[in-house]
């Protein structure tokens, strides 16, 4: 444990699993007390317990991200317990298969609901805090798909491609936190993006090879070898929430080993 958070309350939704989990933990070592947002509670309180078998401060509560009342909720009950909050990590997402080019309108406004209008539900109702607290660090979670693509030959590689909505809701994620940038500076309130590429966790991991799913994909194109993990990103969260990063706002930080192919 050192104490370079102590006395920040961290809010991490999606902390019960993959990255989410591993920056739970990262930041509690930094002395952060966290507030763990995701559904399954079994997953949650493990982590929660985990925390606080290691010395650390958490507290795991079941929210939807999908639902504005939830994540009310969850906000309200991590004042009530921590007093304050001063770090959000909007890190929960993924995404429903769709149709295309066959109609499919529900996966599409879950897809979006879920990685975007999420991340803008949960920075609105948190401002109020942040502004209160004098400072504010957001973390809002990208991926690849924001600005990656593949030639014919590459999409050979990869078993199957992300849905559209995916790939136009992490970009999403990125303008809106640009703006969020904007529009917290004057509060000394920064926020930044994390733009992970191949990243093993329990949703990427192919049971067959126990590689991540589009690792032929990535091998081709990525400059350092092999899967990233959950505390790479984990690590570089950290810096962004923490004062060592007080100069950078408005950014995107890849985390993906060096991976060509954007445009
Ligand atoms: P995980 O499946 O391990 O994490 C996803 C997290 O989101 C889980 O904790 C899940 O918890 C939570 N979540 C999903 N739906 C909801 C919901 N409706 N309400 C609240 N929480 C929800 O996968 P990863 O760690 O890989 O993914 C974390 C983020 O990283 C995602 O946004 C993903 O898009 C992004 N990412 C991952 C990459 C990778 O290679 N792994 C690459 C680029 C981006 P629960 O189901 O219990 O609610």
């Amino acid at each position: 444990m050192t104490d370079t958070l102590s006395g920040k309350v961290a809010i991490i939704t999606g902390g019960n699993s993959g990255i989410g989990e591993a920056t739970v933990h990262r930041l509690a070592r930094e002395g952060a007390r966290v507030a763990i947002l995701a559904r399954r509670e079994a997953e949650g309180h493990a982590v929660e317990q985990a925390v606080q078998r290691a010395g650390g401060e958490a507290l795991f509560m079941s929210c939807d991200v999908l639902q504005r009342a939830s994540i009310e909720a969850a906000v309200e009950q991590t004042v009530a317990r921590f007093g304050s909050v001063q770090i959000v990590f909007n890190n929960a997402g993924g995404a429903r298969p769709d149709r295309f080019p066959k109609p499919d309108d529900d996966a599409w406004e879950y897809t979006l609901r879920l990685n975007l209008t999420s991340t803008y539900i949960m920075t609105q109702i948190v401002w109020p805090h942040l502004i209160a607290a004098g400072s504010g660090c957001i973390v809002n979670m990208s991926s690849f798909a924001a600005v990656g693509s593949g030639s014919v030959a590459q999409q050979a590689l990869v078993p199957g491609l992300p849905p559209p909505a995916y790939w136009a809701a992490k970009a999403g994620v990125e303008a809106f936190s640009r703006w969020t940038a904007t529009k917290g500076a004057p509060h000394n309130i920064r926020c930044n993006v994390v733009r992970p590429g191949q990243i093993l966790t329990p949703p990427t991991i192919n049971p067959a090879t126990g590689q991540h799913f589009a690792e032929p994909y990535f091998d081709f194109v990525q400059l350092t070898k092999g899967p990233g993990y959950a505390e790479d990103v984990a690590n570089a969260v950290y810096f962004l929430a923490s004062e060592e990063s007080r100069f950078i706002n408005g950014q995107v930080v890849n985390i993906d080993g060096g991976t060509v192919g954007k445009v």
